[in-house]
């Protein structure tokens, strides 16, 4: 069979047999390839490069080549027994080729390491893995163990990155060993997939975001939209809000003025790029700020962007602890992301431990109120939610996400790991447009505050 079917397109057949068959015969239908999709597949490669230095000296399998191909089965061939360690040493079997990222051979056994830029084996690593030791144990290979190397959460970057505690590897020869079974049936199943002359009839559902978004969502939400029923849908929603007012008022009496209407936004680096950071800990880089010093007196902004390059928190922390003073509330959205970022900085800033944790008795939730089993702010077109997002336009209408560059949190923190990349004058617009972004999650909070008030 031509082109043998890859470990992604395996994966993609365990999540669903009409992704498998739009991306062998569809490709075009794929959603366009956004910048943070890239980004996360040349970090992925980037920390299999840095996972090679746990193993030294080892041969590579693929050459100049992007992608795996017979090229690499052939070249692991020409390499084995040559060398100790193979890196992306590829094989096929069955019409699958798949590679691992690290092969160690010791005496006559093998031991498969994958590289895995998490914090922890996860369940897709596993269907991942038993499809490789299916792969090459079936080409001959005495494999001892096969194992995932991924970050060890606990370790604390201090100095130079030390890759030998960065990385962890669990070994998951066990669960690898319980599915061996299976694949070959799935296989089996994949392989009259390729056979079929039209894609299949597949609807949408939970498996479209499981365990990762489909890139043929565009496609298939354009397959299932009926216009009528969006319509109707819309109209139904009653935008009345109902307010319970002494719940309110029992509400507003534990809060104290000035009101500090305070978000930030965090950045997660694996590889931790800043001492007293760890693998994937979340870094904030920016901070926005609405003071309210009484009932109908104008707001006064404030806000905190990092460089881009340095480690933002000793400067954020300084600014923070001089911006937010020593008294009044301080009012967040789902405050126990505040309240988590502000114990970490604690943590790692011993220096400002005090200050830091008197902010922190300060936060307040102003999202408590619109958690459905309050029921103290609610209206049918929340919609059930109780996001800012979906709030925000029931109760401040002139007031949207929709005409900024950036829109939500996740691009938010994209961006910001971009700008180190960038010239100074895209760089500059750049920095305008996380600002804006972060004004308004502060700027919105505040409104629906008067908005409630008011009503
Ligand atoms: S969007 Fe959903 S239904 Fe469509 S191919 Fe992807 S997983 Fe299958």
């Amino acid at each position: 069979m031509f082109p043998p079917i890859s470990k992604t397109t395996y994966l993609y057949g365990l999540q669903c047999h009409k992704r498998f068959y739009l991306n062998r015969f569809h490709k075009t239908l794929a959603n366009p390839e956004d910048e943070a999709t890239q980004a996360l597949f040349q970090s992925g490669t980037d920390v299999g490069l840095l996972a090679q230095q746990l193993f030294p000296g080892g041969a590579n399998a693929q050459g100049e080549e992007k992608f795996h191909s017979l090229k690499t089965v052939k070249r692991t061939a020409e390499l084995l027994f040559k060398y100790r360690v193979i890196y992306e040493a590829a094989f096929m079997y069955n019409d699958v080729l798949c590679a691992v990222d690290i092969l160690v051979q010791k005496g006559n056994k093998f031991y498969a390491y994958e590289v895995k830029a998490t914090n922890s084996v996860k369940v897709q690593h596993l269907a991942d893995a038993a499809l490789q030791y299916y792969v090459l144990a079936n080409s001959g290979l005495n494999l001892a163990d096969f194992s995932v190397i991924h970050f060890d959460k606990d370790y604390l970057r201090i100095g130079e990155l030390e890759v030998g505690k960065l990385f962890k590897p669990s070994s998951v020869m066990k669960e690898v060993l319980l599915q061996q079974d299976f694949i070959g049936k799935h296989i089996a199943d994949l392989k009259k997939l390729v056979n079929l002359k039209s894609i299949p009839n597949i609807e949408m559902g939970p498996q479209c975001n499981k365990p990762y978004a489909c890139n043929f969502s565009n496609y298939c939400s354009a397959q299932n939209i009926n216009p009528e029923e969006t319509l109707v849908e819309s109209a139904a929603l009653d935008q009345t809000i109902h307010i319970n007012k002494n719940a309110w008022e029992s509400y507003t009496a534990e809060l104290n003025y000035p009101l500090f209407f305070f978000d930030f936004e965090t950045i997660m680096y694996g590889v931790p790029e800043f001492d007293f950071s760890r693998p994937y800990q979340q870094i904030p880089f920016q901070y926005s700020l609405h003071v309210l010093f009484g009932m109908n007196q104008p707001a006064l902004h404030k806000a905190f962007l990092g460089d881009g390059i340095l480690d933002p928190r000793p400067e954020l922390i300084e600014q923070m602890i001089r911006d937010l003073g020593s008294s009044g509330s301080i009012v967040t959205w789902n405050m126990s992301f505040e309240k988590t970022i502000i114990a970490k900085l604690a943590i790692d800033f011993p220096d400002y431990h005090e200050e830091l944790m008197a902010i922190h008795a300060r936060i307040v939730d102003l999202m408590t109120p619109f958690r459905p089993g309050k029921a103290i702010v609610f209206s049918e077109a929340f919609e059930g939610s109780y996001s800012i997002k979906n709030i925000l336009p029931v109760l401040v209408p002139e007031l949207s996400y929709k005409n900024l560059t950036i829109q939500e949190g996740g691009t938010a923190s994209f961006m910001y790991g971009q700008m180190r990349q960038l010239e100074p004058s895209v760089q500059e617009q750049l920095r305008q447009d996380l600002l804006a972004y972060c004004h308004v999650d502060t700027l919105a909070m505040l409104k629906i505050w008067e908005s409630v008030n008011f009503k």
